[in-house]
């Protein structure tokens, strides 16, 4: 695996290698962008990239813009040496990890925002984050110019704006949604688990079991006013000190009161002892 610091040589390294595969058309090149403090979610999207790509290039890159002023951006987990060793054992070609300068250079003056989507949810809850998103994602995008980007369903509203997005601008790059991977006990994988207290990680499952128990009692036909309610009770019950949204919206568009007869998502952000977390999951649409 080659690590690449600089714009330049990506560029070079990116080239020489569809060059040597026999032109621009003969090869396909998968992007999997990350923050790093990498777990088994990240390499799942590594894995699927292989499945669907000849050559994997993740980036690691710490975004500043998609963290607010009073986020988690100066403690955020950084692992550049473990990161790589797993990239590499996962079969990743190329690491692109750039500095905030090579990103954002002086005079830096341009922001993407995907109105709609990034409005409601985590967008509501924290103001500029999909901006930031949509902004970095864009210029990773343009660096790299990949056939194919793989993205996790955990953060299931920032793979809804990429999509609005790439759709939007014409960008021809196949989008892929990968699973969420979890722990045994259904907690899904992040890189800010690791700021939970045993104590306080123990109690994090009330996440995946108030979705779950939301998720039986809406596929039932049962009243999403009346789960969504006992999912918030269920959370604070469990443990969590603050909940920010516990919604049942249109799997697409990210729009409440979906209609029942399509893909709905059933998504919640919560906060335990200062960890925000966010989970969500399907909900299938009902017979006519
Ligand atoms: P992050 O490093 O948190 O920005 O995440 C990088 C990519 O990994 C994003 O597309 C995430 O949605 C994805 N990801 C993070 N956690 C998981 C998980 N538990 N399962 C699947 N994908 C994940």
């Amino acid at each position: 695996m080659q690590t690449i610091r600089q714009l330049q040589s990506l560029r070079e390294t990116i080239a020489a290698l569809r060059l040597q595969a026999g032109g621009e058309s003969s090869v396909r090149i998968a992007l999997v962008p990350t923050m790093g403090a990498l777990h088994a979610g990240h390499i799942a999207l590594i894995e699927a990239a292989k499945r669907v790509a000849d050559i994997v290039v993740a980036s690691i890159f710490v975004n500043p813009r998609q963290f607010a002023p009073n986020e988690d951006l100066g403690r955020y987990p950084r692992r550049e040496v473990q990161d790589s060793r797993m990239l590499a054992e996962a079969g990743c070609a190329i690491l692109w990890m750039p500095g905030v300068e090579e990103i954002y250079p002086a005079g830096f003056a341009t922001t993407i925002t995907v109105a709609g989507v990034s409005d409601g949810l985590d967008g509501a809850a924290r103001p500029g984050h999909f901006d930031g998103v949509a902004t970095v994602v864009t210029k990773l995008f343009n660096q790299v110019r990949p056939d194919v980007a793989l993205f996790g369903e955990k953060d299931f509203q920032q793979l809804a704006v990429i999509r609005r997005l790439v759709a939007d601008l014409d960008l021809a790059i196949e989008i892929v949604g990968v699973p969420t991977q979890r722990e045994d006990d259904g907690l899904a994988l992040s890189s800010r688990n690791i700021y939970l207290a045993p104590e306080d990680r123990a109690r994090a499952i009330a996440l995946p079991r108030a979705l779950g128990e939301a998720v039986r009692v809406i596929g039932k036909g049962g009243d999403p006013a009346g789960a969504l309610a006992v999912a918030k009770d269920a959370l604070i019950a469990g443990g969590f000190d603050t909940v920010d949204y516990v919604a049942l919206v249109d799997a697409e568009t990210l729009e409440p009161s979906p209609d029942a007869m399509r893909p709905r998502r059933l998504l919640a952000a919560a906060t335990i002892a200062g960890t925000r977390l966010i989970d969500n999951v399907a909900v299938a649409p009902t017979e006519g």
